[in-house]
């Protein structure tokens, strides 16, 4: 039987989130926006109301949400302001190869600075030549005894200048392709350098730093999984992360369709509401079922997550879905407010700049479609487990 209402306790996080997004967020999201503000007492407040960490597991500190309630969560950030939203949600992204590949000594450690105050980490994975293609990263982690010597540089790292600690992919196997990267964790006071914040078209109140490492060295013990497994650890980190991502699209549509609605209500052209008008109409309708479909797909790949199961076709038709279609809804959201719409004075366009990195970060929307047309054309089973890394 498929039950898609939401028990009481889902229905109190989501309230609890969306007035956290109503008060805390949307009042400064505009003006953030414009400087680039780095939101650093909302992330304590979040902190300080639990609405961060929520794949923590309860016996590391943390309230051990289900990747639904996460997605619940990400959605009300995402309405909020993405930006912003991106700044509270990307310790999951950071904490996923801890979880998944981390001994009992590291998930205490580092998850318990992530629990005992407002901390941040970030996940390091992308390079100057290597972006979609992580196969050809050069950051290199080579033993030396009882420590991995670490040199490289990351970019585009999400929270990257505030962050205490890093997941880091690195070459351990030069010669080897993607089979020879390694993850690992890497503390902010092992010498991590941050070199360069990125300014940015949309997100704009998230930082996105360049991250470099000279001769970081780091206890052996601080690799996660196995050698050579990291390129496996991170697939599986994007399979839990990208309906946490596709909720967050949903929010943004969510609130440039919100807006829209309102503006068609009150905009008067040759005598009636814009909203009469049924060019109008088909756009607010065409909005209103992306945005169905979009949180629909997310939800799916979730649940899948949340029964042990593999969803790496469900989240990747969630994250490629969802991210298009905030991209489309916001951009029809502008041309709802015709001029205005362009107008900074107005909010569509802040959302029509944040939908646009939806379709490009973890993992772009070509790369959805080659995961899709690969599941599609060379099907898994989706009731396989969904396998530990180590
Ligand atoms: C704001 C922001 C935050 C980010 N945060 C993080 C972070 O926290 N951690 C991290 O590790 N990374 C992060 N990234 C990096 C992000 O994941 C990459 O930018 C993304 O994976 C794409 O890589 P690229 O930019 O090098 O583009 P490229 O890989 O160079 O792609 C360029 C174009 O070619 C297309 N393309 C590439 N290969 C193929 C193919 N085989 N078939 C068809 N089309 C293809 C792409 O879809 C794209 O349109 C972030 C990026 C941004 C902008």
């Amino acid at each position: 039987m498929v039950d898609f209402s939401l028990t009481d306790e889902q229905h109190a996080l989501r309230e609890m989130a969306h007035d956290f997004a109503a008060k805390e967020i949307r009042p400064v999201a505009w003006e953030f926006d414009k400087e680039g503000t780095w939101p650093a007492e909302i992330i304590k407040k979040a902190w300080e109301v639990g609405l961060m960490n929520s794949h923590i597991p309860e016996e590391y500190g943390g309230p051990g949400a289900s990747y639904f309630d996460g997605c619940l969560i990400e959605e009300e950030f995402g309405w909020g302001c993405s930006g912003i939203g991106t700044s509270l949600a990307a310790n999951g992204l950071a904490g996923a190869p801890l979880l998944l590949g981390g001994s009992e000594e590291l998930k205490r450690k580092y998850f318990g600075m992530l629990v005992e105050e407002p901390k941040l980490a970030a996940f390091c994975l992308t390079e100057p030549d290597a972006g979609s293609d992580v196969s050809g990263m050069r950051t290199t982690a080579v033993r030396k005894g009882d420590k991995y010597v670490i040199n490289g540089s990351k970019c585009f790292i999400t929270n990257g200048g505030y962050a205490d600690w890093f997941t880091v992919y690195a070459k351990t196997d030069k010669d080897a392709g993607h089979r020879g990267i390694s993850a690992f964790i890497v503390p902010k006071e092992a010498g991590v350098i941050v070199d360069k914040k990125e300014d940015k078209m949309g997100q704009r109140a998230s930082n996105t730093a360049t991250i470099t490492f000279n001769d970081v060295e780091i206890p052996a013990d601080h690799l996660l999984a196995e050698e050579n497994k990291g390129f496996k650890l991170a697939m599986m980190v994007l399979d839990r992360t990208r309906p946490g991502v596709a909720a967050m699209a949903v929010g943004i549509a969510r609130a440039a369709f919100e807006f829209a609605v309102d503006y068609s209500k009150q905009r008067v052209q040759f005598g009636v509401p814009i909203a009469m008008h049924q060019a109008i109409q088909f756009m607010i309708a065409d909005m209103a079922t992306d945005i169905e479909a979009g949180r629909l797909l997310t939800w799916q790949s979730a649940v899948l997550l949340d029964q042990g199961k593999r969803n790496t076709l469900a989240s990747s038709h969630a994250k490629r879905f969802a991210a298009d279609a905030a991209m489309k809804v916001t951009t029809d959201a502008v041309q709802v407010y015709g001029g205005y719409g362009f107008i900074k004075d107005y909010p569509v366009e802040k959302l029509m700049r944040d939908a646009k990195i939806m379709q490009l970060y973890e993992g772009t929307a070509q790369i959805q479609r080659l995961v899709i047309a690969r599941e599609t054309l060379l099907p898994r089973r989706v009731d396989e487990p969904a396998a530990a890394v180590a």
